[in-house]
Order: structure tokens, then C-alpha cells, then sequence
């Protein structure tokens, strides 16, 4: 059965980076009709936080990701937090110094020091080479007695070489002679990073580990753990970094970093998902707009990219926007209608203004976010504004002469307001005739009637443009300030 998971520390904003490895660990379960499991890392008891862990959990939650076994959800191989699994790590520590892999080093750490001072004039590798590793069980149980503190030290195998065959990265093969016996438990009986990340992937039967690349270093400890703890080691697949445009790591000086922070300029959670699946994969194909279901048909990890991917925020908004415009047109009006209630803009959530202005704007916006500029841009010249002014029935008849006073009769007479009640029929029918009366059609009939009645040279579909302020004169939706 494949099992993977997502290994968190709660110790901070979930990254992009961090989704990502989650997006292609739940994509490569569900292509598999396997597990996706969450498991929280925090031994870091100083820098883990419960708020950080909550986070985590929404921001996956917002993406889609949800996983099968872990907090919140619970499962056959829990608990799902490392703080919780202690008597775990423990019983296997003990298990290997019964077995002869791990030994007591009751080495202080000045003598410790003086050990890597003395590799280092010497130019060797700073393994250990303190006598703990070959004393006597009546040496061991002297310092025992004495209450002298230790540590719980793997026992590497001095020569020889080990490697795995990551599915992304290929064979990697390490020599054992320069790692030297690394510490699985401090002397305050805390367990080990590496030794934890073993026991939990081992003893939740997870079959493939998928996890970014700069955990490479730490699979060597851990392959060797596999080992001398019988458990039959998993397949690796270690992802890219994610980089800035300038190649360096991403960071927070190249801006947003987080999930949470896009969320909160107003993206999408399926564009995020779908712009970090392609961070490093494709489906071979010129195709680049993919849904999560999508996603799962097409994953697969032989596709992941060995090479670092660039983080280009410019395409992410772009692929934004495919988005948006390709949500049900009801669940886009109902977005970004609430945006716009909540900011103030309107006094309203719903109606045919909303309808009509989502439809006539959206186009033009790639964030939910840009939604209230441009509708702020299209009311801040309110129809008739011109027309009705004392000031401006003179500016009208002098600037664009022809079409202005034309204008201004259709507009007195009525004829216009008629024709803006009975909706797209009867403006398309006025403009017609008002454009014949003129002998103007095109360019020179639809450039000065736009300036005239929108304020603007540019904009979206005048007609609409024209009917959606008709109508906000008359509906009350816009609220006060604007206009
Ligand atoms: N807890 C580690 C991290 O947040 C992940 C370790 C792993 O996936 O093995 O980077």
C-alpha cells in the first residue's frame, strides 16, 4: 500500500516551498489510491507553536490537501505529533543498545570540543573518536553509578558505502567513512531529529518519503537507522529547492513566501495549487491550467524536474486569473459581490447590478482583489455627471462640438434615459440611429460618445459600461463615498 506524508514544523508559516512538498506527496497517494498522512514535527519544543500548527492545518485545509491520517483526523498509526510519540522513541533507543548499534557515550562536551579541535588542526572529518564506543559493560557501569550524564550514540560502520535510488535524483551514494557516530538521544533523554523522522516513517509504514531536497544529507543517518532497526527502508524522492528569478533561495526579501500571505492578497487556492504543481512538473504537454482532480490524473513522479524551478509571481497572477474566470460565473459574482460589500464599495451583496458588473469587469482582473478598482475606476465618472451639470452643458457643446450636442438633446429630450430603461435592446437600437443622425458609425461614432459618457477614452464594452452606470444611478447599490 503507498503511504507518504507531509512532515511539518510547526514552527513557522506554511512556505511555499512546504506546499509544494504536500501538493506532490497528496498527488502521488491519490494518483496511487494510497494514504496521505499529516504528521507534526515538533521535538523543537522551543520553537514549535500550537498557533503555527494551527495555521499549517488551514492553510492545507485552503489548498484542498486533506489528508487521510493526522491531527484533527486521526488514524491506525497516531498520535500524529512527534511530542506525543516519546515512549515510542525511547523503547527503539533501547531496543538498539540492547542490539549493540547504539552505545552510552558519557563524554562531557568539553571533551567533546577538544575531539573536533584536534580533527581540525589535523585536517580529519570530525567524527567521534572518544572511547565510548569500544568501553567495557564495568566502565559503563562505573559512570552509570555515578550518575555521570550520556547520550545514546549510533554506531556507524567504519567503512564501505551506502546509497538509495531516489526517484527523483537518481542513485546517491555516500561514503560512511567521513560521518563518524552521531547522538539519537541527548542526555536529557530527548530523541534526535533523525532518529525520530526513522521510528515515525517506519512504525507508520510509510512506503515513499517525498520531501525537499535539503533533507538529503539527513537520509544517510536515517537509511542507516533502517537498518539496524530491521525496518524496510522506504523509496526517497527528494524535490528541488524552489528559487527567486535571480536563482538565489527564495526568500522573504523576493516578497510574499507564504501561503497564508497570497491567500490574503486575494488568490485562489486552486491557481497556488495549480501554479505549484508546475514548479518542477508537466505533463509532457503544452498544457499548464490544471484542477486538483486534474492534478491526480496526470501526477507522476518520474515527471518532477531534477533542477531547481523559479518562482515567477507574475505568472502566478496571470494563472490566477485563468482562475478566476473559469469559476461558475455564479460563484464568481458571489466572491467578489461579498468583496465588494465588504469593502464598502457597495451597500449590497447580490442583484443584477453585481451580475452585470462582475460580467462586464472581470475580464480586466486577475485578483479577486483588483476587483475594486476597477469597478472604483468605472463609477468614479457617474453617468449624466456632464450632461446634467450647469458647468458642464457648455463644456459639452464646445469640446466634441458635433456629438456633444447631439448628445445633450437625446438627453433632454429623453430619448436616451428611454433607451437605457428598456436594457442592451434599446441602447444598441439608440446608438444606431444616433450614429445614422450623424453619419458617424465605428471609432468616430463609439470614441467620443465613451469619453462623453464614461469619462474615459478606455474601458470595458461601452455599452455595458454605459447600462451598468445607468443602472447604479438608479439602484442604490453604490454606496455614498464613490462617485
Ligand atoms: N520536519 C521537516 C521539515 O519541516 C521535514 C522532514 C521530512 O520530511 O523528513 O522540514
Amino acid at each position: 500500500e503507498v503511504r507518504v506524508r507531509f512532515a511539518p514544523s510547526p514552527t513557522g508559516n506554511l512556505h511555499v516551498g512546504g506546499a509544494r512538498t504536500a501538493l506532490f506527496n497528496y498527488l502521488f497517494a491519490r494518483s496511487k489510491g494510497g494514504k496521505f498522512v499529516l504528521r507534526i514535527e515538533d521535538t523543537d519544543l522551543e520553537r514549535s507553536t500550537k498557533q503555527s500548527e494551527e495555521a499549517l492545518l488551514q492553510d492545507l485545509s485552503w489548498l484542498g490537501l486533506h489528508w487521510d491520517e493526522g491531527p484533527g483526523v486521526g488514524g491506525d498509526y497516531g498520535p500524529y505529533r512527534q511530542s506525543e510519540r516519546n515512549s515510542l522513541y525511547k523503547q527503539y533507543a533501547e531496543k538498539l543498545l540492547e542490539s549493540g548499534h547504539v552505545y552510552q557515550c558519557f563524554c562531557s562536551n568539553e571533551e567533546l570540543e577538544k575531539m573536533k579541535e584536534i580533527a581540525k588542526l589535523k585536517q580529519l572529518p570530525p567524527v567521534y573518536t572518544g572511547k565510548w564506543a569500544s568501553a567495557t559493560a564495568e566502565e559503563v557501569q562505573e559512570e552509570l553509578e555515578r550518575g555521570t550524564p550520556y547520550t545514546y550514540r549510533f554506531r556507524v560502520p567504519k567503512e564501505g558505502s551506502l546509497k538509495i535510488d531516489d526517484l527523483i535524483r537518481g542513485e546517491v551514494r555516500w561514503n560512511l567513512d567521513t560521518l563518524g557516530d552521531f547522538v539519537i538521544m541527548r542526555s536529557n533523554g530527548q530523541p534526535v531529529y533523525n532518529f525520530c523522522v526513522t521510528v515515525d516513517d517506519a512504525t507508520m509504514a510509510i512506503s515513499h518519503v517525498i520531501r525537499a531536497e535539503e533533507h538529503l544529507p539527513n537520509t544517510l543517518r536515517q537509511a542507516l537507522l533502517y537498518k539496524a532497526l530491521g525496518f524496510a527502508m522506504p523509496s526517497f524522492a527528494h524535490v528541488s529547492l524552489i528559487l527567486a528569478p535571480d536563482r538565489s533561495k527564495l526568500s522573504k526579501r523576493h516578497g510574499a513566501t507564504s501561503v497564508g500571505q497570497f491567500k490574503e492578497m486575494g488568490f485562489l487556492p486552486q491557481a497556488m495549487v495549480n501554479y505549484l504543481a508546475l514548479l518542477g512538473w508537466g505533463d509532457g504537454t503544452e498544457n499548464e491550467f490544471f484542477t486538483l482532480k486534474h492534478l491526480v490524473e496526470k501526477f507522476s513522479i518520474d515527471r518532477v524536474n531534477k533542477g531547481g524551478a523559479i518562482f515567477d509571481s507574475t505568472k502566478l497572477r496571470w494563472m490566477n486569473g485563468q482562475h478566476l474566470r473559469s469559476l461558475p460565473s455564479e460563484e464568481l459574482t458571489k466572491l467578489i459581490g461579498e468583496r465588494w460589500k465588504n469593502t464598502g464599495i457597495l451597500t449590497q451583496s447580490d442583484g443584477p447590478f453585481i451580475e452585470e458588473a462582475v460580467a462586464l469587469l472581470k475580464d480586466g482582473i486577475d485578483l479577486i482583489t483588483d476587483s475594486d478598482k476597477a469597478l472604483s475606476n468605472l463609477l468614479s465618472y457617474p453617468l449624466y455627471a456632464t450632461l446634467t451639470s450647469p458647468e458642464g452643458k457648455p463644456v459639452l457643446e464646445d469640446k466634441l462640438s458635433e456629438v456633444s450636442s447631439s448628445l445633450l438633446a437625446a438627453y433632454d429630450s429623453g430619448e436616451l434615459l428611454q433607451a437605457l430603461e428598456e436594457g442592451p435592446a434599446g441602447w444598441q437600437k439608440w446608438v444606431k440611429s444616433f450614429g445614422k443622425s450623424l453619419k458617424r458609425k465605428g471609432k468616430s461614432l463609439f470614441m467620443p460618445l465613451r469619453v462623453l459618457l464614461t469619462g474615459k477614452l478606455h474601458g470595458p464594452d461601452m455599452g455595458a459600461s454605459v447600462l451598468l452606470l445607468h443602472r447604479a444611478g438608479t439602484c442604490g447599490v453604490v454606496a455614498p463615498q464613490v462617485g
